[in-house]
């Protein structure tokens, strides 16, 4: 689940968007011609746009697991062709959640504010404006399992080869893989296998699903700084995927300051890099009275100074190849999240 992520169970949060539901929902109306752009981008950098709520035709409808979805009319006709397209191959899915209007996800921030604390929304819910499902093109999936539902993340997970079969048939009907393994640096969420996205294009879609790329990149709306940079996550015994997504946005955190730099290159160090003299280390460069770190994790970096003019007043070599600048993270528990402690040379 996008807006939420984390260990929270998606019926929980369906739940809270259902209660939300019912506002502009047309039961039955499926036709309309809504003046919405089918192609729009919305991610952390791009806004719903202006007007998108007034003009966005949703339709509601109960799932299997009797909560209400909200959903974009066209959206919602694709999707029903996918079903009904994946049951042929005896492959059964259901809508989570779909549509959510920016009042409902301001509601959540301010719940979750108050029951996890502001770190905790920063880290997993979306801002109010700035979530795909504010579009009503935005579908997460759940699964059906020998008759039942299983809508964890967690649970999710554990069916790789049932949703490759779903993703190999989305793109016929106009949808694509919205959150890639391995992009996060593109689309600022980890891999999602549940959320998919409408385009109302079929070529499009299919010409993104096979090159497997993002829809930043066939939109070419990719930020410059992030925008060539290769991603190796390596094999790691230690982490998975998500545990380095959350430590990539410590580090883009600051590398976005760095202006006029480009990183091409960002690599785990591997688990031998990741061990106990890596922990004493970190540890050592921790505040003053703060909780120790029990995990460590160390990336490298190459990246490209901006030239001799936009290099002024800074610490670079204009226009330089820098290569393998270190980074040390370190956190406290599987679900904490990693402080950048130091990085360079
Ligand atoms: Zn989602």
């Amino acid at each position: 689940m996008t807006a939420l992520g984390g260990s929270l169970g998606s019926a929980f949060l369906a739940a809270c968007s259902g209660s939300q539901g019912g506002t502009s929902g047309q039961q039955g109306t499926t036709d309309g011609a809504s003046g919405i752009d089918y192609m729009a981008l919305v991610n952390k950098t791009h806004a719903l746009p202006e007007g998108w709520e007034d003009a966005v035709e949703i339709v509601t409808f109960t799932s299997s697991e009797d909560w209400d979805v909200d959903v974009e009319a066209k959206a919602y006709d694709a999707y029903l062709g996918l079903k009904e397209d994946l049951e042929a191959d005896d492959v059964y899915v259901d809508l989570d959640s779909a549509y959510r209007s920016v009042a409902a996800q301001q509601e959540i921030v301010d719940e979750f504010t108050k029951k996890y604390g502001e770190e905790y929304v920063k880290q997993y819910v979306a801002v109010p404006g700035y979530s795909e499902h504010h579009t009503g093109l935005a579908l997460d999936l759940f699964l059906i399992i020998d008759g039942k539902g299983v809508y964890y993340n967690e649970e999710m997970v554990k069916y790789p080869e049932i949703w490759e079969k779903v993703h190999a048939k989305l793109a016929d009907h106009g949808f694509i893989l919205r959150y890639l393994p391995g992009k996060k640096i593109e689309t600022g969420y980890s891999y999602e296998p549940w959320h998919i996205r409408y385009l109302d294009d079929v070529d499009a879609a299919r010409q993104i699903m096979d090159e497997g790329i993002t829809l930043e990149r066939y939109l070419d709306e990719l930020d410059p700084m992030t925008a060539d940079c290769e991603v190796d996550y390596g094999a790691s015994k230690l982490y998975a995927e998500p545990d380095m997504d959350s430590a990539l946005d410590a580090i883009l955190a600051e590398f976005k300051n760095w202006d006029g730099c480009t990183l091409q290159r960002f690599a785990f160090a591997g688990d031998d890099a990741c061990g106990a003299d890596e922990l004493e280390y970190v540890n050592g460069l921790r505040e003053e009275g703060a909780e120790a770190f029990d995990q460590a994790i160390v990336f490298t970096t190459d990246f490209h100074s901006p030239s001799a003019e936009k290099s002024e007043g800074t610490a670079w070599e204009p226009d330089t190849d820098y290569k393998d600048w270190t980074w040390h993270l370190g956190r406290t528990g599987a679900d904490g999240s990693w402080e950048l402690l130091t990085w360079g040379y």
